[in-house]
């Protein structure tokens, strides 16, 4: 000690320190080279408010060293130890507390229980002081938190008289030994897991309204509680839902046994061809595989999977080198398993379909295009019930396979009209869009009119035929080949510009490259796998709402299945129904006569407006229209700007073919935003989302 106080003294030929020092520490220069720090020219001493702006700390308090050259920067200024301030930066900002007993700010209490508190408080200091003229008021020092909500003592100021403790809350009624739960503690657990928000946010929410601020433990605690419960209340959920679906199929004149029909999806954290490089293995570090049935125009979630590998227990202790306690793990799945492997999420999804008081066999199954869910499907079906599955495949993704394939052929300069490559690149991307949206509707129609598959595939061969002359202006082959432009009523190349209209001229090679582009959509083995034209619309309308409650930038571990459980039985039963059934699940139930009540219903009321406003048919063209008009007028700016990107994009072409190419490329690109959501979306459930 005393040799370091020495050393600190010492000025003979030792530059200066360039920082500050604090009592009893090492000099935070010791051993760092010390040649470049120039003469010291003037000193500052920060308040302790300001010293963030001149230096970083590290949590024990010691200056950063990595920090010295913004020191030496400042050159020859000395940072002096701050000047100390009374109290927080909070506390100078609000004013200086005053001494008092008084309970400020809002609380939530249980009305009831509240009021008949405090008028017994003033019944019983009456009848102890009967001369006390004094009323009683809440008393600071004797208010207990407990979490959001709180125990209060009403005093009076008169007599000194003060009341026993009283609970101002109802509480959780508990099958198992513990504390009970005051029921705001669990209710706003519901409200969390139903929205993106998570343990911070709620706290911050808190302290706005000025209200008891729980503490970051106890509501995690909390959390991890209420998200085995949901995960489990959901599983029932969706096992009642299994039979009534299951019924509904047998009354639609299947046989006992049969398989019903569904659709599959996986979604994932983060898509699997981010991150590379920045993690080991595949990127997502969690999946979420969802079933949802075809048997009811609501295609309900009748099965959910979710894989994790994260787990933060093991985390944490591993990396600290201690073992790992033994815990509710949440990760089901090896750090090194494949997240992509939808086989085996598919599998586990069949199991699922399979357990519970009665099996749910699925006979048909639509995936996404590049999905090998099926292959997982069929084999737990056929070795289980011996039940045959047949998959079909998405066509809004074999839609947009379409639409990348004509963005990503090398076509033949003359295809498309436009001044430059920027322009024909553009009349390209929306031919993709266009011819997408062409082939769906030939395909349509055709359903309609061939269910024979023979024959559908004949009449597809004269289709595809038959287009790329269309698209020129050459009609002629049109009435025999197209089913959707036949005189009188013409295709109207809607989403092409006005004048790339009926004047794409493909030349012989290019004919053959477009040939083999719709073959993907209208070819036999297309055909066979989209035969019903089904979509996996409603997983991924699920996939969506799932969000809601996982957002995709928060990485959640331990309550990840209860969020995902969560979203789903909202998803299933409406959000106001919903709600009303969480709150009995976690033994909260609410009261008939509660204001709620008309809330919830409202919600309900609003959601199935939504759903039925967008399902029907004129509000759709309408929609589609607009979309259209957006497209117009989006090519009338664009022409009209052309006159100065040309000039722009000459520019650059001059100096290098290279650059000047990226620049177009990127310029050129369609944001996904603009693009027309036909077929997509016909029934998203967007009206729980915001
Ligand atoms: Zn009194
Ligand atoms: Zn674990
Ligand atoms: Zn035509």
């Amino acid at each position: 000690m005393a040799a370091r106080k020495k050393r600190g003294r010492k000025k003979n030929g030792r530059p200066h320190r360039a920082g500050q020092f604090r009592k009893g520490q090492k000099p935070w220069n010791k051993g760092l080279d010390l040649m470049q720090v120039k003469a010291i020219s003037s000193y500052r001493r920060p308040t302790e408010d300001q010293e963030g702006l001149y230096v970083n700390k590290d949590r024990a308090g010691n200056i950063l060293q990595n920090d010295t050259e913004t020191l030496n920067e400042v050159g020859r200024t000395m940072v002096l130890r701050p000047t100390k301030l009374a109290g927080s930066r909070i506390a100078r900002f609000l004013g200086k507390k005053v001494d008092s007993d008084e309970v400020e700010g809002y609380r939530i209490w249980h009305a009831k229980t509240a009021v008949r508190a405090c008028a017994r408080a003033q019944r019983d200091h009456d009848k102890h002081q009967p001369d006390c003229e004094g009323l009683v008021r809440l008393s600071f020092k004797g208010e207990i938190k407990k979490g959001l909500a709180t125990v209060e003592t009403l005093v009076c100021d008169t007599c000194k008289y003060a009341s026993p403790k009283r609970k101002f809350y109802t509480e959780a009624k508990r099958p198992g030994p513990g504390a009970k739960i005051a029921v705001p503690n669990l209710a706003v657990q519901i409200a969390m897991f139903n929205s993106p928000i998570g343990v911070r946010v709620l706290r911050e929410m808190a302290a706005a309204l000025d209200l008891p601020v729980p503490s970051k433990s106890g509501l995690q605690r909390m959390a991890n509680r209420y998200s085995d419960l949901m995960v489990k209340k959901n599983e029932d959920d969706m096992e009642t839902w299994r039979e009534t679906i299951y019924d509904i199929h047998l009354q639609k004149g299947n046989p006992p046994g049969s398989g019903i029909p569904a659709e599959i999806d996986t979604r994932y954290q983060t898509p699997l061809r981010s991150a590379r490089g920045k993690k080991p293995g595949q990127p997502s570090p969690n999946s979420v595989t969802s079933l949802a049935e075809n048997v009811t125009p609501k295609k309900l979630a009748l099965a959910v999977h979710v894989r994790n590998k994260i787990c933060p227990t093991r985390n944490l202790n591993e990396g600290r080198g201690k073992p790992v306690p033994a815990h509710k793990c949440p990760a089901n799945i090896p750090e090194e398993a494949v997240i992509g492997d939808e086989k085996q999420a598919a599998r586990d999804v069949a199991k699922k379909m399979l357990s519970g008081r009665r099996k749910t066999p699925v006979g048909q199954l639509v995936e996404d295009g590049d999905s090998s869910s099926s292959k997982g499907f069929k084999e737990v079906m056929m070795e289980e019930t011996g039940q045959k599955v047949t998959a079909f495949k998405d066509i809004v993704h074999l839609g947009k396979g379409v639409r990348n394939r004509v963005t990503t052929t090398k076509w033949s300069k003359e295809m498309f009209p436009g001044q430059d490559q920027l322009e024909r690149n553009r009349v390209r991307d929306r031919f993709g869009n266009d011819l997408c949206k062409r082939l769906n509707t030939e395909h349509k129609l055709a359903r309609k009119r061939f269910p024979q598959k023979k024959k559908m595939a004949a009449k597809m061969k004269q289709v595809m035929e038959a287009i790329p002359y269309c698209y020129a202006g050459d009609h002629d082959r049109c009435v025999a080949g197209s089913l959707v432009c036949r005189h009188p009523r013409k295709w109207k190349f809607k989403d092409l510009p006005a004048k790339a209209r009926e004047n794409i001229t493909p030349s012989s090679a290019d004919l053959k490259l477009l040939q083999k582009i719709m073959e993907h959509r209208l070819g036999k083995t297309a055909l066979k796998k989209t035969r019903c034209g089904r979509t996996t619309n409603k997983v991924e309308s699920l996939n969506r709402q799932i969000g809601k409650a996982c957002p995709k930038n928060v990485l959640r571990s331990r309550t990840f299945a209860g969020r995902v459980a969560s979203a789903v039985h909202s998803s299933n039963n409406g959000t106001g129904m919903s709600i009303a059934q969480k709150r009995a699940a976690a033994n909260i139930p609410l009261s008939p006569n509660s204001a709620v009540v008309s809330g919830l219903e409202g919600m309900d009321r609003e959601q199935k407006y939504q759903r039925a406003y967008k399902m029907e048919v004129p509000n759709k063209i309408r929609q589609q229209a607009k979309t259209t008009t957006r497209f117009a007028a989006y090519d009338i700016r664009k022409e009209q700007g052309t006159y100065k990107s040309k000039v722009v994009t000459g520019k650059s072409k001059g100096k290098g073919k290279g650059r000047g190419k990226g620049k177009a490329v990127r310029k050129n690109t369609e944001h996904s935003y603009s693009r027309d959501a036909e077929e997509e979306s016909p029934d998203t459930y967007s009206s729980d989302e915001e």
